[in-house]
């Protein structure tokens, strides 16, 4: 996340405090989520943030949400979403609630988009305009928009995206703290710009659906992939618009095949929602080493496996100087 700058901070007091072997301490009102998307069956990469999602609220003796992030019409696969919580039964994983759907709560993402009226534009931008103008502005940094549309469309321009006015100078830098990582900086002017709420295609942006979800469903914890850490500050941009809590966060590491690329079906993940493999062996031993949690590779009961990881993660969060700089290490597929 080359975006950030990780400065060294005390650690979160709620991790530094393990009295017991197996819990952090008992924190009211914790409430966690895991949030796939379902593309694909999940995978050693995705079980990994599922892992560390879970060990956190269960250390905390908190309440773990399913939501799957199901937005993006065109990528969701058809009974992937059945697949995943397949598995995540099979590896004893068990969610508090109902499973909620994003694409059931699409009224609370236009409730959301009319109360920041104020902030958002119209863009007729295309991906090719945006990169041109880019070209012509001799600007090497291919994430930020440039601009274009901020003081209204051109002649005969439809509109296209519905984009938020990011702040200027210095109400455009944001600090959040992770609890793993330490303090993260981020200036959304210079480092991202005026960013999507509603895609050209209709679908409700990642940004926005996230915000309005972990605030409704009351998620004090968020616990994720470091893929989305990049993602924090524009959504602690929309919580302050919108008037809402900043849940505490905790990015883990990403899963890499040895390409270096992030798992996903297409790069050689193991689905193990059905069949006789072993999940112990195969997926829950692996994640959790890959986590950096001490465990017995003897463990033969989902059980205790459970219970000896859970107070492998607090011991984890006790013992993890929140300086340190994130790991990374390779998770071999066999
Ligand atoms: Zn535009």
């Amino acid at each position: 996340m080359s975006v950030f700058n990780s400065t060294p901070v005390a650690s979160d007091t709620c991790v530094t405090s393990a009295t017991s072997t197996n819990i952090v301490s008992p924190t009211p009102g914790y409430t966690g989520r895991f949030a796939p998307s379902p593309t694909g069956p999940l995978h050693l990469g995705s079980l990994v943030a599922a892992m560390a999602s879970y060990l956190d609220a269960r250390a905390h003796q908190g309440r773990w949400l399913l939501r799957i992030e199901d937005l993006d019409f065109d990528r969701n696969v058809a009974d992937a979403d059945r697949h995943i919580l397949n598995s995540l039964q099979r590896c004893g994983m068990h969610w508090d609630g109902d499973v909620s759907w994003q694409s059931q709560r699409q009224p609370l993402y236009e409730q959301a988009l009319k109360q920041l009226a104020a902030q958002v534009y119209p863009c007729a931008c295309s991906r090719k305009e945006i990169a041109d103008s880019r070209l012509r502005a001799g600007s090497t940094a291919s994430q930020i928009y440039p601009g274009t549309c901020r003081t209204g469309l051109a002649p005969g321009k439809a509109p296209r995206a519905w984009r938020l006015r990011v702040p200027d100078g210095k109400a455009a830098v944001f600090q959040f703290e992770d609890r793993l990582l330490g303090a993260q900086t981020q200036d959304l002017a210079s480092e991202v710009g005026d960013f999507v709420l509603k895609r050209a295609d209709g679908f409700w942006a990642y940004q926005l659906a996230v915000v309005v979800d972990d605030a409704e469903q009351g998620i004090s914890h968020v616990v994720r992939g470091a893929d989305l850490l990049d993602s924090t500050a524009r959504q602690c941009y929309l919580q302050q618009l919108l008037g809402l809590p900043r849940p505490a966060y905790l990015h883990v590491p990403v899963v890499t095949n040895a390409d270096g690329e992030k798992l996903s079906k297409q790069t050689g993940a193991l689905a193990f929602d059905r069949g006789d493999n072993d999940v112990l062996q195969e997926a829950l031993l692996p994640a959790a080493r890959f986590l950096g949690l001490q465990m017995s590779p003897a463990v033969r009961d989902l059980h205790i496996f459970w219970e000896s990881a859970t107070a492998a993660w607090a011991q984890y969060l006790a013992r993890q100087p929140a300086q340190q700089p994130i790991q990374q290490p390779h998770l071999s597929l066999k």
